[in-house]
């Protein structure tokens, strides 16, 4: 069983799916027995993301996003870089610690990231609550 992290290109609807193999993705498509389950649009890709990624959230107040197709791995890993330099590691406390910090200001102007569920991140966008899923690299790779 492989896991994949889906993307609706109608919707931008990101979901995660199980499949038997990786050519099981492709042939499930092929015969377009793969639909967006919010828009029931046929586009769906896989993200770019390696399958030993792991997804974490950062939440920023300014939007310096590079978006640069060329070399993904290296963007992520100089992403990666920036966020741990100028981020706080909040872990499994994500969720509380971005409350606290889109509701109280005055607290320290840094970033978190950490992890949370798509549950969690589903509530803090009802919130009001600005998160951003970014692929992860484990740094025992390379
Ligand atoms: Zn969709």
């Amino acid at each position: 069983m492989i896991k994949y992290n889906l993307n609706c290109k109608n919707c931008n609807l990101n979901f995660d799916s199980w499949f038997a193999s990786s050519t099981e993705f492709e042939k499930l498509k092929k015969r377009k027995l793969l639909s967006c389950h919010v828009c029931n649009s046929l586009k769906i890709e896989k993200s770019l993301m390696m399958p030993s990624v792991i997804n974490k959230i950062s939440i920023r107040k300014d939007k310096t996003s590079s978006k640069k197709n060329v070399d993904i791995k290296k963007t992520i890993i100089e992403y990666q870089k920036f966020i741990k330099k100028n981020f706080d590691y909040v872990g499994e406390n994500f969720t509380y610690e971005a409350r606290s910090l889109h509701y109280k200001n005055n607290k320290n102007k840094k970033g978190i990231y950490g992890h949370a569920s798509k549950k969690d991140i589903k509530e803090l966008s009802e919130e009001g609550i600005e998160t951003q899923l970014i692929p992860w690299i484990n740094d025992k790779e390379n």
